[in-house]
């Protein structure tokens, strides 16, 4: 049974368009996904595609608007306040910049301490033992305990961050963006530091992020999302190898190191995703996609498997001898 699975996901927002009028943005559109524990999912889109608000939905930060996210056996969906607050336990989640996700008021000692007094039985001595242990783990120590995070560096405050997200032990970390705000220097050593944390402490992550290369550190499989879809699903190894769906293709091109194997069959991207009030008919991805055939324009492609991948493209049986060469 996977640790996470995700049925059909929708999330619709109310857009206002006038004094009287409104609008629907579908900002998830009908996402399955699959969580094996232990294994890292990355997620990739251009800003837009509906990343973020799909971790939001799983987490029920925000509330879907339909669909089904099984945790462990469990609909979270169905769950009433006092059993979703006790699945939480086993997930956290770790934002792109932790001197907005951390408190400015709060000491380290009580940012990381507060999910413990909340879910434990650990008072006094042995809570500042755990919280210290919380710091050892991600490369802090007990002189952090009482400086504020605007009294750290970047790297220091999203350390402190994980450690806040790490201190019930969860199953799940949805990590969003968790280096994109960081110095570049500082996000190879926080790549790092997931890395070892998820082998110490058996972890699975959900790594949500805009830029292909940090996932290719971590991920075992990658799901590529576009307004809303997800339009390329598989291995990360082959994925990189080969990718199927042109938008995968472009996103590798546009990496700052593409793979030279990569770029024969790259994909430049032009234009910005476009707007979720308004998405192109048929195959949302048609105006900027240099397969783009009529029938793109009039039909909407199904996921479907094709070598083991999962991708959403009419033409793909068609294109996928030509990619080979
Ligand atoms: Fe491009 Fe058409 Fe495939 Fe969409 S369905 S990715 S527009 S070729």
């Amino acid at each position: 049974m996977p640790l996470l699975e995700v049925r059909s996901l929708v999330k619709q927002f109310p857009v206002s368009t006038g004094l009287f009028s409104r609008r629907w943005a579908q900002a998830v559109d009908h996402v399955d996904l699959t969580v094996n524990a232990g294994e890292t999912i990355g997620v990739v889109g251009e800003s837009g595609c509906g990343k973020t608000t799909l971790v939001r939905c799983l987490l029920r930060i925000i509330e879907p608007t339909s669909g089904q996210v099984i945790f462990e056996g469990d609909d979270l969906l169905g769950l009433d306040q006092p059993s979703l607050r006790a699945k939480r336990r086993d997930m956290a989640i770790v934002y792109q910049n932790p001197y907005l996700s951390l408190s400015p008021r709060l000491a380290v000692r009580d940012l990381i301490g507060e999910p413990l007094l909340t879910h434990t039985s650990l008072r006094g001595r042995a809570l500042i033992d755990r919280v210290v242990e919380n710091l050892e783990a991600v490369g802090l120590s007990a002189d952090h305990l009482n400086k504020r995070a605007r009294e750290l560096s970047g790297g220091q405050a999203q350390r402190v961050a994980i450690a806040r997200a790490l201190a019930l032990r969860p199953k799940l970390i949805v990590l969003d963006e968790p280096t994109s705000a960081l110095d570049v220097s500082v996000q190879a050593q926080v790549l790092n530091l997931l890395v070892k944390l998820r082998a110490e402490f058996g972890l699975t992550y959900l790594f949500i992020s805009h830029n292909l290369d940090v996932v290719q550190h971590l991920a075992d499989r990658i799901a590529v999302m576009y307004l809303g879809r997800i339009v390329e699903f598989g291995e990360a190894e082959k994925l990189f190898r080969r990718a199927h769906h042109p938008y995968t293709m472009a996103l590798l091109a546009s990496t700052p190191e593409p793979d030279p194997d990569i770029k024969e069959s790259s994909v430049a991207l032009e234009g910005s995703v476009p707007s979720l009030l308004a998405p192109p008919s048929g195959c949302h991805f048609h105006p900027r996609c240099p397969w783009a055939q009529d029938r793109c324009r009039a039909e909407s492609p199904a996921l479907r498997v094709e070598e083991g991948r999962l991708a959403r493209c009419h033409f793909l049986v068609e294109r996928l001898p030509a990619l080979k060469n």
